[in-house]
């Protein structure tokens, strides 16, 4: 089983950029020639696993392997709304996602401004009387119900896990793509033309190395953009509805979602670009083609939305991938050619608290102390 990586790996700048850092560089550090653990993919997936695995099991070896930088994927060109469940919603077993996800957080320590005031759900249609948003984007846009939710920093949440992990005692490496994985009686890792054996893999690959994880043809990825508005005046916050800081998304189409960050800017995203293979993400450019389109399309919308935002600047325009299973549930199941890999990922673009939340989980799984979870093969999930 094999992933071949092309390569021009370096496609950050092409994807646009976020208004936030990343500012956790890993150390050159030789690779070991074998680990207890490997965790491969340094998002929040990978790395909430990796700081847990060690903060369970002080003493066990574990090793992160990221193919770039730290968050060069979804992680790191996310939109930060920390919401409830799944993109599939309710899902058998699942557990309170944001307690735990709020939990995990505390108990490593991380600090990434996370701040659970609630999420707004809008849309054209059945909006409440009293609705602080009302936006012109294809109808009227009202809020038509808050949930529980809020926001992190993305920079800080991907810092602050990857400084735990590596405080810890980890060993993260970055520019370590893995290429391919044997799967002898312990799995092996290619990796720069290095193997290294491992007791246990999970591979948190998300959107991309769909060869790796086994997940070409099961999941589909796709790309999706966002865009970041230049500071606004309190005022035109509270004129939109927004001076409570609460992210909101469309339960109805076209889709539009956003957020406040620091200094007043609001964040919004829409638009997905549909990939026949992923290793289309790696030449996707921002400023070409139709990611291009649909940045301008979207900065239409976001200048028409409502009168403070005409003519408002945009300072930050980016995209990121996402993976999409079957059903839109998140996949978190053993390899199916070896019980001792795990895949976890496909969170549907919905993964910012549900990544934190599950990589826990496969954590544990890891080390022998919780099961997988039930829902792919339950009976009664949803359709
Ligand atoms: C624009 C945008 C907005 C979003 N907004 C929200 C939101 O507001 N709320 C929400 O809940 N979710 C949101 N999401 C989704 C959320 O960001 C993702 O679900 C989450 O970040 C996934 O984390 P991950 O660690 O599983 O994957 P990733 O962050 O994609 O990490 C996978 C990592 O694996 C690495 N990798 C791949 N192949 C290899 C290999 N062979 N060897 C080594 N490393 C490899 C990649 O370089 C990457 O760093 C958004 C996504 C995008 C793109």
């Amino acid at each position: 089983m094999s992933a071949t990586l092309p390569a021009n790996t370096a496609r950050i700048p092409r994807w646009g950029l976020p208004p936030w850092t990343i500012d956790f560089r890993s150390e050159q550090l030789p690779l070991p020639e074998e680990v207890e653990f490997a965790v491969v993919g340094g998002g929040f997936t990978g790395l909430a696993a990796t700081a847990w695995l060690r903060h369970v099991e002080p003493n066990s070896r574990v090793a992160l392997f990221e193919a770039s930088r730290i968050g060069a994927g979804s992680s790191g060109h996310t939109g930060g709304m920390a919401l409830s469940e799944t993109a599939a919603g309710e899902l058998p077993g699942l557990g309170d996602v944001l307690a735990g996800f709020s939990s995990i957080l505390r108990e490593l320590q991380v600090r990434c401004d996370l701040a659970l005031p609630g999420a707004l759900e809008i849309g054209r249609q059945g909006a409440i009387a009293n609705s602080p948003i009302r936006w012109n984007d294809s109808g009227t846009l009202g809020v038509t119900r808050e949930v529980p939710g809020g926001t992190i920093d993305p920079g800080k949440m991907l810092s602050g896990l990857a400084q735990v992990a590596s405080e810890s005692g980890a060993l993260l490496f970055e520019n370590a793509p893995v290429e391919s994985l044997s799967l002898e009686e312990s799995p092996v890792l290619n990796i720069n033309g290095t193997s290294v054996r491992a007791r246990r893999v999970l591979l948190a690959t998300n959107a991309e190395s769909l060869e790796l994880s086994g997940l070409a043809g099961q999941a589909q990825p796709k790309f999706t953009l966002a865009v970041a508005t230049e500071p606004l005046s309190s005022d035109q916050l509270s004129s939109l509805g927004l001076a409570q800081g609460k992210p909101f998304y469309t339960v109805d189409l076209p889709y539009l979602w956003g957020r406040v960050f620091h200094q007043n800017r609001v964040i919004f995203g829409s638009g997905l670009v549909h990939l026949d293979d992923w290793r289309e993400l790696l030449t996707l450019n921002v400023a070409e083609g139709q990611a291009a389109e649909l940045l301008a399309d979207l900065e239409r919308r976001v200048r028409d939305l409502h009168p403070a935002l005409r003519g408002v600047r945009l300072s930050h325009r980016w995209g990121g991938p996402i993976l999409i299973a079957d059903k839109w549930e998140p996949v978190f199941r053993r390899h199916a050619q070896h019980r001792d890999v795990i895949v976890l990922g496909a969170y549907s673009g919905h993964g910012v608290a549900l990544s934190v939340y599950l990589g826990r989980w496969a954590a544990e799984a890891m080390l022998g102390k919780k099961d997988l979870p039930q829902w792919e093969n339950d009976p009664n999930a949803p359709d």
